[in-house]
């Protein structure tokens, strides 16, 4: 294995022990064998690593949580710039901002916010990376309240392809800091993100399961709430066309395993005022089955932790953007739904809006600002056998969805097979972000991402 000069972290090759372990992603789809993983120290051996695969002709792919769905953090042949020790978080308190490591979890990052009664806006399950979300835009529990996690970015440390460290923020290279929220890895390997973090205290959770024969009151009940002028930003609609969870204590067994729509109904304000929100919806709603919980953040955010463990599950996903759900894309959405296979294989209807929409569309580069909800189709599955009618299922659900959509990808929801996965992406921002590339990575060193061809 070669070495690499003045490397202060660990170099890992495919002879070694430990290869298997640190070369393994959330997807087991993508069982790839780099030539080398460097696990960087500081940002000093990002710029080591990066001069190194030059060098030598590697192609780069960058590491932070290993959660890519289409396994860009991972790469035949190449050089694997791993950033997993990367994962301090800073919190000051008092200031109200964090100091995040480019390869932190979710959970690192929520853990120590939480700890001052705080939180940064992220996803959803507390094993994903926080670098490779938010450099997408990042979607989550928190969206409505507080934005996306890129509107929370206040600064980064940046290594360049030329291996230079920069500092970028909203006077410091501009440009740069547009593009990295919502331009996804494109411009640089991130060593450390600087966030703001709200205060938050525990959140209540209607969660509802109906048959899918009730879809059209349960997406029309969520239409409304979230399409009302008045709709609070404390509230997030979030429904799952699935088959019943053997995990929900709350669900009669007879729902177990058929199909059907559950919601999580979330409220992140004031308590008081939430239950009566909330009781609201459920007397008019009258699910089949319902339970009313107040939940820690911390908790809540690692209920799906061990379903979705890494390393344990054949993923692929399309996804798409809506202003409204209208009842040709709710029945289209039934009728795919009564074909799902895995029991983690779900047609989820997240409710966006709130404080995304409160920030103007070209203010970042994540261009879906408008769009009222977000339709995301993965499918999740344990068993290799099924690969072929999982992925068949997820193209034919979104294929009946597109129509009824209105354009656009979330490019941390993409395969990058898609037919102009970029445009798809990027949209309106696009244009723009070619400039940028093409001032900070001419050559695409950095292209194992939903890419942008300089
Ligand atoms: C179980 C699961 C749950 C998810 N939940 C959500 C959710 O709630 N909300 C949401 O928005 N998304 C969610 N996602 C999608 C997730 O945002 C993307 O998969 C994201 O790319 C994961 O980031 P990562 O750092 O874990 O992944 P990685 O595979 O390590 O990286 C993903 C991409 O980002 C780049 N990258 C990562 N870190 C850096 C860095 N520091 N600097 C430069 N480039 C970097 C990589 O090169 C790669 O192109 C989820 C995914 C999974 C598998």
């Amino acid at each position: 294995m070669q070495g690499i000069p003045g490397f202060a972290g660990e170099l890992i090759g495919p002879d070694q022990a430990g290869y298997d372990d640190a070369r393994a992603v959330w997807n087991v789809m993508h069982d790839r064998r780099p030539a080398l993983i460097a696990r960087c120290a500081c940002a000093d051996d990002v710029s080591r690593a990066i001069h190194h695969a030059n060098r030598y002709g590697l192609t780069i792919a960058v590491r932070g949580g290993g959660h890519s769905l289409p396994g860009y953090s991972t790469v035949d042949g190449g050089l694997v710039i791993d950033l997993r020790e990367l994962n301090q978080v800073l919190v000051d308190p008092v200031a109200r901002t964090v100091r995040v490591g480019g390869g932190a979890l979710l959970g690192d990052v929520d853990r120590a916010v939480q700890a001052h009664g705080l939180v940064v806006p992220a996803g959803v399950v507390s094993h994903t990376g926080a670098g490779g979300l938010t450099l997408g835009g990042g979607v989550g529990r928190m969206m409505r309240h507080f934005g996306l996690t890129i509107d929370s970015l206040l600064r980064a440390e940046v290594v360049l392809a030329d291996g230079r460290t920069v500092h970028t923020d909203e006077r410091e290279l501009p440009d740069l800091f547009w593009g990295l929220r919502g331009g996804g890895g494109n411009f640089g390997v991130v060593t450390e993100f600087e966030f703001r973090a709200y205060p938050l205290g525990d959140l209540l959770v209607l969660a509802t399961f109906d048959p899918l024969e009730r879809i059209h009151e349960v997406l029309g009940r969520g239409e409304a709430a979230m399409a009302a002028a008045d709709a609070p930003d404390e509230l997030l609609w979030t429904s799952f066309v699935r088959k019943g969870p053997a995990l929900a204590p709350w669900l009669p067994e007879r729902y177990i395993g058929a199909a059907g729509v559950m919601s999580l109904i979330e409220w992140s304000g004031d308590l008081r005022e939430g239950r009566e929100v909330l009781n609201r919806i459920q007397d008019e709603l009258a699910p089949t089955a319902s339970s009313l919980d107040r939940i820690p953040y911390l908790a809540i955010q690692q209920v799906t932790d061990q379903l979705l463990a890494p390393g344990t599950l054949h993923a692929y996903v399309k996804a798409g953007f809506t202003g409204a759900l209208t009842a040709e894309l709710i029945d289209a959405i039934a009728a795919q739904g009564a074909n799902v296979g895995s029991p983690l294989s779900v047609i989820e209807v997240l409710a966006m809006g709130g404080a995304i929409g409160k920030v103007a569309n070209d203010a970042t580069a994540f261009p879906h600002r408008s769009a009222r909800w977000l339709i995301n189709v993965p499918g999740q599955w344990s068993d290799a056998a099924d690969s072929e009618a999982e992925k068949r299922w997820v193209r034919e659900t979104f294929a009946a969805l597109e129509p009824h959509l209105t354009g656009g990808a979330y490019s941390n929801f993409m395969e990058g097979d898609e037919q102009q996965a970029a445009d798809l992406a990027y949209g309106s921002t696009l244009t723009r972000l070619r400039a940028v590339k093409r001032r900070y990575d001419p050559q695409n060193t950095f292209r194992l991402n939903q890419n942008i061809v300089p």
